[in-house]
């Protein structure tokens, strides 16, 4: 078993945290009934002791999303603790669903949560895209040339309960909206300076907050881009159930697309994106929404979707515009600077085209939370530094190719222009080869082991 004083790097007692019985700061393992957990851990958040001073922490990950959660939660199964800050005074455990692959399962599988997640959620069993005529362009099951592939929807508050109850108590701050990122002169620390006022030092940062990052920003990224369109999406609530068949659904019109799954026997998630100059401004009412979405498919044969927007409860409708960011070399800075590194959209941005935002978060945490654990339990700073750069190595020639693919599709899907548009429905999509369109769903990890050393 980890002990604290087997890693001289972290000073910090509360370092690598011995999961002992005596657990100093009331740590403990425990399977989280629904709520309990997250109450527990919401109640740090107005401790006045963290606001009158500069607090030392070991690894700090900001951000309490997908990619937050599921670092948080490797770290924790290998032995290493930390202390994730998340600007809101909760998880965000509102509406929206999102498509994980089997790359985003094998994660979660790894890391221990991903059969009670699966049981919770429809197993689909493959995609049908149309015309707006009505045509069948391409229809496939997903296990038709991969056994191995697994898609399903997953409901965001779900997943990112069950994450969270895997964590030892007190390890998320919520309220903790992250203002500043300075250097530290001492022991090339990082300080982060918190809305509340509180200051925190820390020796490892991790910058999960999504695709606005602050540390991101800090490091020299440019702003995400916006790429053309807008997507408005949903959740169709049917309490009695819905006869919805366990697949995607596609429909590709003239600047417009439309899609829709079923997460579980009572909720559809639905989404339709359309191309727009701009982002424009921020629309949040419900019915304003759902107006503009009927007029989008005016014409469409979509009476199935029509009615799932009819079915849609207010929370979880939302508009936001799409952008990503693409990591060229010597263009962008790497995904680390000293002991700072970035995980998921923080880092790599990008269209929802392929559903692999989330996955490929979970991958990011993966790797970056077996490598960093390895080197704090090697106890030098160097091996931290040398962990941060192999994590880089091993993923950015994953997801700097997947951002492109991703919004190439996008345009080819969202295009207005005739010709690409004839081409897209009788050329392209009938040919869609589900093998290598979901190459980059072959993802492969071990589990990581609770409290082992790896
Ligand atoms: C329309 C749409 C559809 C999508 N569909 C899919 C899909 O089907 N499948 C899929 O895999 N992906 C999908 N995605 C992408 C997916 O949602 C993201 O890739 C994923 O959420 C990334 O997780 P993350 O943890 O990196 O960031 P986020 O989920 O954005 O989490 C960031 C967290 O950081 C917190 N935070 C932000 N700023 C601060 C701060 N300053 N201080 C402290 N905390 C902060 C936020 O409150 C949030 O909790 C979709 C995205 C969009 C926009």
């Amino acid at each position: 078993m980890a002990t604290a004083t087997a890693y001289s790097f972290f000073s910090s007692p509360v370092f690598v945290r011995p999961y002992s019985k005596s657990q100093q700061y009331g740590l403990r393992d425990r399977k989280c009934k629904p709520n309990l957990g997250l109450l527990m851990v919401k109640a740090q958040s107005n401790n006045s002791y963290y606001r009158s001073q500069v607090r030392e922490e070991d690894i700090v990950i900001v951000g309490g999303g997908i990619a937050g959660l599921a670092t948080a939660v490797s770290l924790h199964r290998l032995g290493v603790g930390s202390l994730v800050l998340e600007q809101g005074e909760s998880l965000r455990t509102g509406g929206i669903a999102l498509s994980l692959y089997k790359n985003g399962w094998r994660v979660l599988d790894a890391i221990g949560v991903g059969s009670d997640i699966r049981t919770q959620f429809i197993h689909l069993q493959g995609l049908t895209i149309k015309s707006v005529d009505g045509r069948v362009l391409r229809a496939f099951n997903f296990k038709d040339d991969d056994e191995s592939q697994e898609v399903r929807a997953v409901e965001r508050g779900v997943l990112l309960k069950t994450l969270a109850c895997q964590l030892p108590l007190k390890t998320i701050r919520f309220s903790s909206k992250l203002t500043n990122i300075s250097r530290r002169h001492i022991g090339d620390d990082t300080m982060l300076e918190l809305a509340d006022g509180t200051r925190l030092s820390a020796k490892v940062v991790i910058g999960c907050e999504g695709i606005g990052s602050p540390i991101a920003k800090w490091m020299g990224f440019p702003k995400p881009k916006y790429v053309g369109y807008c997507s408005i999406r949903g959740l169709g609530y049917f309490p009695n159930g819905h006869s919805c068949q366990n697949k995607m659904s596609n429909i590709n019109g003239s600047g417009v697309r439309a899609g829709w799954f079923p997460v579980s026997s009572t909720k559809i998630y639905w989404n339709i994106s359309f191309k727009r100059d701009s982002p424009g401004p921020k629309i949040s009412d419900p019915d304003e929404l759902r107006k503009q979405s009927k007029e989008l498919l005016r014409g469409w044969p979509a009476e199935t979707l029509l009615e799932i927007i009819d079915h849609t409860l207010d929370d979880t409708i939302i508009r936001a515009p799409m952008a990503d960011r693409w990591l060229w070399p010597g263009l962008n800075p790497l995904a680390y600077s000293g002991r700072v590194a970035v995980v998921g959209d923080a880092w790599h941005p990008m269209t929802p085209n392929l559903g692999q935002g989330a996955s490929v978060a979970l991958e990011d945490s993966v790797v970056l939370g077996r490598k960093l654990a390895h080197a704090v339990k090697s106890g030098s700073s160097s091996s931290v530094e040398e962990a941060l750069e192999s994590y880089e190595r091993e993923r950015w020639p994953v997801v700097f190719p997947l951002a492109i693919k991703a919004n190439l599709l996008g345009a080819v899907l969202q295009t207005r222009n005739p010709i690409v548009g004839y081409f897209r429905d009788n050329i392209f999509t009938p040919r869609l080869n589900p093998q290598s369109m979901f190459k980059h769903t072959n993802f492969d990890v071990q589990p990581l082991g609770l409290h082992t050393k790896q």
